[in-house]
């Protein structure tokens, strides 16, 4: 995928539908993949902190999440397809999974958001193959409970991984424990458990 420079993010040139369709492939393929839906906050937090910015450059592929994004690079002519949204994303997502009976895992959002997250895809999915859920307050810096949870989802072995710990947290999840998986695509999604629940 070709990149286009923004602010020192390289974002991939690359449409909602062929990510979709690059992403089932890496599934399919039990090949790991990282996505960075890269939103205004996600760019502008790059700029400030270092370390952010190495997590989101380990990403296999920075979405622009933001019509802003996508506005700037068509002035520097080298226009981006479409904006790509981390919830468009998660519900393209949530409907191939049940499709294709994917297996996903959900991290993040608080206890009582993310149990009625899954009742609410529960109901609407009742295809839908949900391997496990863990809330998002915990330490992402503490070894000992990060490896509980990555052992676990390591167990379940999904396909999918949603990870909603907000931003940066949640890049820098992905980012630290990528290699501590053998399969699945990771999708950051930033506050989507929140709007699940409705
Ligand atoms: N979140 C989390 N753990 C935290 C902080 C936030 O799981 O320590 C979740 C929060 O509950 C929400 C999502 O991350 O579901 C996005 O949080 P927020 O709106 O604060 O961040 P942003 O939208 O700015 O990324």
């Amino acid at each position: 995928t070709k990149n286009v420079d923004i602010l020192g993010i390289p974002v991939s040139s690359i449409d909602r539908h062929t990510l979709k369709n690059n992403l089932i492939s890496h599934i399919e393929n039990a090949e790991k993949s990282f996505v960075v839906t890269a939103n205004p906050e996600i760019v502008m937090t790059a700029k400030k902190n270092n370390s952010y910015m190495s997590a989101i450059l380990s990403a296999s592929y920075i979405t622009a999440d933001g019509i802003g994004i996508v506005k700037a690079s068509r002035i520097m002519n080298n226009p981006l397809p479409e904006r790509v949204a981390g919830y468009d994303l998660m519900v393209d997502f949530i409907r191939v999974s049940q499709e294709y009976s994917y297996k996903i895992f959900l991290l993040g959002a608080k206890p009582e958001v993310i149990t009625q997250t899954v009742r609410n895809l529960e109901k609407y999915y009742p295809n839908l193959h949900i391997a496990g859920y863990h809330d998002g307050y915990f330490n992402i810096h503490d070894e000992e409970e990060t490896t509980l949870i990555v052992e676990r989802i390591r167990a379940l072995e999904p396909d999918l991984i949603f990870v909603g710990l907000g931003v940066p947290r949640q890049e820098e999840w992905v980012a630290e424990n990528y290699h501590r998986f053998d399969k699945g695509v990771f999708l950051c999604v930033g506050g989507s458990f929140d709007v699940l629940a409705g």
